[in-house]
């Protein structure tokens, strides 16, 4: 390719909100721009890098055996009501209708068109197992979509779907799957880890993600040095945290009583006033929990030096999504803000306790009464409670399978893989024919890969201040030939002589051959949209010599111009 014929809009210009480096240089560079909220275009640029990785996660995906299809974009809202999910997807599902006003939406997943391609096609055990994959568009209505592609509402993605007969042989699968992704990764160039899950809206369970380690990552991961353990935060649990029992340290007996605590309303104030530590409180959160057709102010009582995991606790009251609640509504049902606790609640509040507190005794905590606090509690005493793991794990938290020191990290979520069970099979009713010919709702798996983030996801790993580093497999071409001052017919020959040599090789290239720019412009656009090489061809020609730069390290390196294809030919191979 000749940057002459290829429109290549490159600016210095940085979008107002581009706040991650991948944002910027995939505008600065050229190879997106933004057409609306959420909504970008692949310039020819950044379409060659995506196709790229879509190559890479279809190569991998046909080794295993699963069959590419290509499921329709627009899907009958029917279906969608069939699984449940036409309103539990919530307002990130985008309904609309035609002119005969039957409704539609644009899929966010295709777990109901799948089934029903699937039901009544097969029909016996014997034709099991099958997986089904495509890559295509997604439409999410993200409440905010933001950081480029890195969360889109229009994206791309790979998405499989698994059938099987018996569970045993879902897992199987689920390990294929597994390492058909370690391998698209590795193949990408990426550093990347395999984490513990939790499934979200699209059900079922044992799930795993895999992220891309970036500072920039929007999820935070739980992980342990010394051993295997790695969890997203929203699923990570620890080791049972040790606290000094109150009972052993005050030697006294358990007593409830009602102290006055006059205008304290956080944990640290009660903790000083009492002589207690924070750990021997009840945090309340209070929470408005989203529900399909209703709402409701549930509350959460966890350790008082520790947060509310707020996917845990959504989960345990199975909302659509958990939102703050205003001090109106707290108020309107009878809870006292800075006093609440779970003796003596208000008749039908809806509250969960953390699991670690299980019949603890002790614990300080508010006393659903202005200005006062329960001391010497003994939650064995409440009845119908309903125990969660509610907790997020903090850095230092002991590993629960090896007792090391656990500690964040960041990553930016590539890939997630579900054993679904039969949620959707059951709800569709698409069953087939056992052994004992006794019919059976299909048992599922389903697969995704954010092939359009990870475009983002590439950069975010790989870059410096003057622009993207693209890897081997993800550079949309792999020499950039710069013809230092295209005017001088001896220049431009001998760049498209290097260009045709490298081309015969098999090596990707692309050569710079504008008469109107000047060196320093070819230069720097080189820098930024990052190409792993480039070749300069200049002043040195007359001696016989050409430069090849390095990208990734800015090092350059003279080289007789007749050997200069050879040599990026063995660096790049
Ligand atoms: P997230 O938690 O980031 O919203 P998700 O759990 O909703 O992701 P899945 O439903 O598992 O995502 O979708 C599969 C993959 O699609 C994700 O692993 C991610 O790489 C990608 N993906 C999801 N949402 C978006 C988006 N808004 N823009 C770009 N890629 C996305
Ligand atoms: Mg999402």
């Amino acid at each position: 390719m000749k940057f002459s014929q290829m429109f290549m809009p490159t600016t210095k210009e940085t979008p107002n909100d581009a706040t991650l480096a991948s944002h910027q240089y995939l505008i600065r560079g050229g190879f997106i721009t933004q057409t609306g909220s959420g909504l970008y275009n692949f310039l020819p640029l950044g379409k060659i890098v995506l196709d790229k990785i879509r190559a890479v996660v279809k190569e991998e995906m046909d080794n295993t055996g699963a069959n590419e299809l290509l499921m329709s974009f627009v899907t009958p809202l029917e279906l969608w009501e069939q699984s449940g999910r036409a309103t539990a997807m919530g307002p990130e599902l985008l309904k609309f209708k035609d002119r005969k006003g039957a409704g539609f939406v644009l899929s966010p997943t295709n777990e109901e068109t799948v089934v029903d391609i699937v039901k009544n096609r097969i029909t016996s055990y014997k034709d099991l197992p099958i997986n089904l994959y495509h890559i295509n568009t997604k439409f999410r209505d993200e409440a905010r979509p933001r950081f480029g592609l890195m969360r889109g509402r229009e994206f791309l993605m790979k998405d499989a779907y698994s059938f099987h007969d018996t569970h045993e042989d879902l897992v199987r699968e689920f390990h294929v799957m597994e390492d058909a992704y370690k391998k698209i990764y590795e193949r990408l160039g990426l550093e990347y880890r395999v984490v513990a899950a939790d499934s979200g809206a699209i059900g079922g369970s044992g799930s795993k993600e895999f992220m891309i380690l970036a500072d920039s990552g929007e999820d935070t991961i739980v992980v342990c040095p010394d051993c295997e353990y790695g969890a997203n935060i929203e699923a990570a649990t620890r080791a049972k945290r040790v606290v000094p029992n109150w009972q052993e340290t005050t030697n006294s007996p358990i007593v409830q009583e009602k102290v006055l605590t006059e205008g304290m309303k956080t944990i640290e104030d009660v903790s000083n006033f009492l002589s207690t530590s924070k750990s021997q409180s009840i945090k309340a959160v209070m929470k408005k929990a989203i529900y399909e057709e209703s709402s409701e102010i549930v509350v959460f009582f966890v350790r008082g030096n520790d947060e509310l995991e707020e996917t845990k606790a959504c989960n345990a009251v199975d909302a659509l999504e958990l939102v703050d609640a205003s001090e109106e509504e707290i108020k309107e049902v009878g809870l006292v803000a800075g006093y609440c606790g779970p003796f003596g609640l208000p008749e039908n509040i809806n509250f969960v306790v953390d699991e670690e507190i299980k019949d603890e005794v002790g614990l300080v905590c508010g006393a659903n009464e202005e200005d006062y606090h329960f001391t010497g509690t003994d939650l064995s005493t409440l009845k119908d409670v309903k125990y969660f793991d509610l907790v997020a794990v903090q850095e230092g938290d002991k590993c629960s399978s090896c007792g090391g020191e656990l500690q964040y990290t960041k990553g930016i979520e590539a890939g997630h893989i579900f054993q679904l069970g039969t949620k959707y099979s059951e709800a569709m009713d698409a069953t087939f024919l056992d052994k004992n010919g006794k019919k059976q709702p299909f048992i599922m798996g389903c697969y995704g890969i954010g092939v359009s983030r990870l475009v983002a996801a590439v950069i975010e790993q790989n870059h410096d201040e003057k622009g993207a580093i693209w890897t081997k497999e993800t550079a949309p071409f792999l020499v950039d030939i710069i013809v230092s001052n295209a005017k001088k017919e001896d220049e431009l020959e001998a760049g498209l002589k290097i260009y045709e040599d490298l081309k015969s090789l098999g090596v990707e290239t692309i050569i710079d051959d504008r008469k109107k720019e000047r060196f320093g412009f070819k230069m720097s656009d080189f820098e930024l949209i990052g190409f792993p090489y480039a070749v300069v061809v200049g002043k040195k020609l007359q001696d016989g010599l050409v430069e090849i730069i390095d990208r990734k390290t800015l090092e350059k390196e003279e080289v007789e111009v007749s050997r200069v294809s050879q040599i990026l030919f063995e660096k790049i191979k």
